[in-house]
């Protein structure tokens, strides 16, 4: 082992000569979450002085506009008098913070709400219950184990953390990315090809050489959230970086708020992958929910009065801390920063109104 060498590389590195080269999946999985050595197991990442910084960490607006959002989906849907409010992958508990105390405008909305933080990390759950002295929040380890009943819920940042498989388009199939060892270092390789079911209807519109991407837990989670919501009203709102249909390699590591690589020190930066929103729409679509079009973040904000409620908190403001509100407000929203590059999606059950700020597929 060399003194660079992280304890997770080591151990990844034992396995793979026992057994051979992982599914990038797997080596995702183990970077992130690895109970003692995982990215999100080991720290709080969020921040200036961490490695990236997520909206919610930029204003309390984004938190204040998706309650807006919810509660509005909340006096539509008839005011139910217990629903879940749940979060899928909270970071700090900023935005679910932030949500709960723009509900507190309205007594019995915050009255009726059962937060609920769904969150692997022990670190992370830990930095959560401080932020949130003072809610009644609960932490579950998966949405299936969130109790029934109507179900509000916000993921941002949340499936772009979850593990993906690539695969390189072949002329008889498709080889899929592993992770082994060259001259003992961790690299990536290809496994000789095969068809894949999930990938036929991606002959059509790929070539041989071109890359697409899976997120195998991805289906499920969303599809549950849908039957819930079908089933027992509510609102689901996704908020990431991503697409319309997966093409192209698109992982990424971050450290230091830096491009890193993927491989080099596994376990001490962020990897993320593109989310795929075709993807959830499609899990979505099992269900008796309507799907919204997928729209830019900025928009999204700017429909539920971002830029309103900026202007009645910079007047309570002056000097540097009137313009780093004024920053974080264009850093949101603006096109070439946040606005564009991060994407919202939304659910509701069939039949009932669209959820503030999105609109409807044409
Ligand atoms: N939503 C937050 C944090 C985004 S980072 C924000 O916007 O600031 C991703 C979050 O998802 C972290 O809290 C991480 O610990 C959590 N996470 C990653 N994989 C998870 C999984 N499989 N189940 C639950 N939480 C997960």
């Amino acid at each position: 082992m060399s003194a660079a060498e992280t304890p997770l590389a080591g151990i990844l590195k034992a396995r793979i000569a026992a057994q051979g080269p992982m599914p990038l999946s797997d080596y995702m999985a183990e970077c992130l979450l690895h109970p003692r050595h995982g990215y999100y197991s080991t720290r709080d990442p969020f921040g200036a002085a961490g490695d990236f910084i997520t909206a919610p960490e930029i204003s309390q607006m984004f938190g204040e506009m998706i309650g807006v959002c919810l509660a509005q989906a909340w006096l539509d849907q008839g005011e139910p008098g217990h629903f879940v409010l749940a979060e899928l992958g909270p970071g700090r508990g900023t935005l679910m913070a932030d949500v709960l105390r723009s509900f507190r405008k309205l007594p019995a909305l915050h009255a009726a709400a059962r937060p609920i933080l769904v969150e692997a990390s022990a670190t992370l759950r830990a930095r959560q219950a401080e932020t949130l002295a003072g809610e009644r929040a609960e932490w579950r380890d998966s949405i299936a184990d969130l109790p029934e009943g109507p179900l509000f819920l916000v993921a941002n940042e949340f499936f772009d953390a979850l593990p993906i498989r690539q695969f390189q388009r072949d002329a008889a199939g498709w080889r899929e990315v592993q992770v082994g060892l060259t001259d003992g270092r961790l690299t990536p390789g290809l496994t000789a090809p095969s068809p894949i079911a999930e990938l036929d209807h991606r002959l059509s519109d790929t070539r041989p050489g071109e890359v697409v991407e899976l997120c195998p837990a991805l289906p499920a989670i969303a599809a549950e959230a849908a039957r819930r919501i079908g089933a027992q009203g509510g609102v689901a709102l996704v908020i990431d970086y991503g697409g319309w249909h997966s093409r192209g390699d698109t992982l990424q590591a971050l450290s230091g708020h830096a491009p890193a690589d993927s491989f080099a020190a596994p376990g001490t930066a962020d990897l993320t992958a593109h989310v795929d929103f075709e993807a959830i729409a499609r899990a979505w679509s099992l269900a008796d929910v309507a799907v919204t079009d997928i729209i830019p973040q900025g928009v999204f904000l700017e429909r539920l009065g971002i830029t309103a409620r900026a202007e009645a908190l910079a007047a309570r403001l002056s000097g540097t801390a009137q313009s780093a509100h004024i920053a974080a407000h264009r850093r949101l929203t603006h096109p070439e920063e946040m606005g564009n590059l991060f994407k919202v999606i939304g659910c509701h059950p069939a039949g009932t109104a669209i959820p503030a700020g999105l609109w409807p597929v044409s």
